[in-house]
């Protein structure tokens, strides 16, 4: 529970604070203030159970205005979390469509990404975007993908 994460806090800001001399008024006031932020917190956690408790015993329309601003906080709640599922797939659809492009204009042969629209390696002349090579079984030979046959030893490439 969160009374547990601010006490483990707490222990670790005790735990610092003790290297340093105790009397120091900054010392203090750290110390102070985290233990009053730690019973804030403390606060907030229980008038939450307790107002939550509060909601399943009477129900929320027995609390007027607050129940009212209550549900729409929580439809609120709930399209703002389809607009963040949303932003996170289009952000990861952006990200695997620079990926596939990034691995383009990255060369084959000697690994280096070229810029945009680059056709042939600026480093190497080597062709771009080549097709993915499978190594043949009978000679250990690169062959390109959609090649039939072997260059090196003439075995007929599987489909
Ligand atoms: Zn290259
Ligand atoms: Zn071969």
């Amino acid at each position: 529970m969160a009374g547990d994460l601010f006490g483990g806090l707490g222990g670790l800001m005790k735990g610092l604070s003790s290297f340093m001399p105790q009397d120091d008024p900054a010392v203090k006031l750290l110390n102070v203030q985290t233990e009053v932020s730690q019973l804030k917190s403390d606060e907030q956690a229980v008038l939450a159970e307790i107002g939550q408790a509060a909601l399943d015993t009477y129900g929320i329309e027995s609390f007027g205005e607050k129940g009212e601003k209550l549900l729409y906080i929580r439809k609120s709640l709930e399209s703002a979390s389809q607009k963040l599922n949303q932003a996170k797939t289009e952000k990861e659809e952006v990200e695997a469509q620079k990926k596939k492009q990034d691995a383009e204009r990255t060369c084959p042969e000697c690994g280096t990404l070229n810029p945009e629209g680059t056709r042939f390696c600026q480093e190497c002349g080597a062709r771009l975007g080549a097709k993915e090579k499978r190594i043949c079984p009978e000679c250990g030979g690169q062959v390109e993908d959609g090649i039939r046959f072997c260059g090196e030893c003439g075995h007929r490439m599987e489909e």
